[in-house]
């Protein structure tokens, strides 16, 4: 379904992403892992062109797009194949809950907006919060706007979501309600790129995990060969830190 192809990508001569190759097929739950500023968010970054690679390809399905000479328009199809939820939430704070989740439904997908409003609150209901429909996100914990966040990236029904370390801002009591509703879309077999620090949660959800360390991938299989059968000094090391 996803395939990233030699992704390459330095920051004022400082090399991030150094030729980073990846599979995610449908249906997996692909957990990145490592220390911090190693290069996880600007990977997921790359997959819908936040970041532009410096080199690589990406291909989705059947849809192949080269980054050195990407055109407009292939960009904008390849990101509406994908949905991002953001460590800050970033809903839009002059809006409702209800009005966040049906904003890309009316501009994007240009559904009316009775459509929107139905298919809206069916994913509100998915995610616990049916009764704060009518509020703002000033309302809202941050563990709620974090699940209205992925409410709204659910709503363009994309092929792949994507999750920035969607708990690392948030109070360690409200973690656990966002890492279930993550969990309830994973067993939907949606197919997810998550980076993480939660290593337990990393562990009990993928389907493969892939651990990066320098801009390389240095590891990647099933969370048990990983957790618990790693022959990687620099995997164990990370590790030896969540124990
Ligand atoms: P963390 O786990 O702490 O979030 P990460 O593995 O996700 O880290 P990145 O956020 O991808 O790491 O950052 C990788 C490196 O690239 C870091 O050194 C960071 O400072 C640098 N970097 C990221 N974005 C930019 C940018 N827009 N401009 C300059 N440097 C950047």
């Amino acid at each position: 379904m996803l395939a990233l192809k030699n992704i390459r990508k330095s920051f004022n001569g400082t090399d991030v992403l150094k030729g980073i190759s990846l599979k995610v097929n449908e249906g997996d739950v692909v957990t990145l892992i490592g220390p911090s500023g190693t290069g996880k968010t600007t990977l997921l970054r790359c997959v819908n062109f936040l970041e532009k690679p410096d080199e690589g390809e990406v291909q989705f399905s059947n849809f192949q797009l080269n980054y050195s000479h990407a055109k407009k328009k292939e960009i904008l199809r390849l990101r509406r194949k994908s949905a991002m939820v953001f460590q800050q939430y970033h809903l839009f704070k002059n809006k409702t809950a209800i009005e966040n989740v049906m904003e890309a439904q009316i501009v994007v997908q240009k559904k009316t907006k009775k459509e929107a409003y139905e298919n809206s609150l069916e994913l509100l209901n998915k995610v616990g919060l049916v009764e704060k429909k009518d509020y703002y996100p000033s309302q809202l914990s941050g563990g709620q706007q974090q699940r209205i966040s992925i409410a709204r990236a659910l709503a363009i029904k994309p092929e792949i979501l994507l999750f920035d370390e969607p708990t690392s801002a948030l109070d360690p009591e409200l973690v656990g309600e966002v890492l279930n509703v993550i969990d309830q879309i994973a067993r939907t077999g949606a197919t997810i790129l998550l980076v993480t620090h939660e290593m337990s949660f990393a562990q009990s959800i993928s389907t493969k995990v892939v651990f990066m360390d320098h801009g390389e991938i240095v590891e990647e299989g099933p969370p048990s060969q990983i957790f618990n059968h790693s022959n990687r000094l620099r995997t164990k090391e990370f590790l030896k830190h969540f124990t």
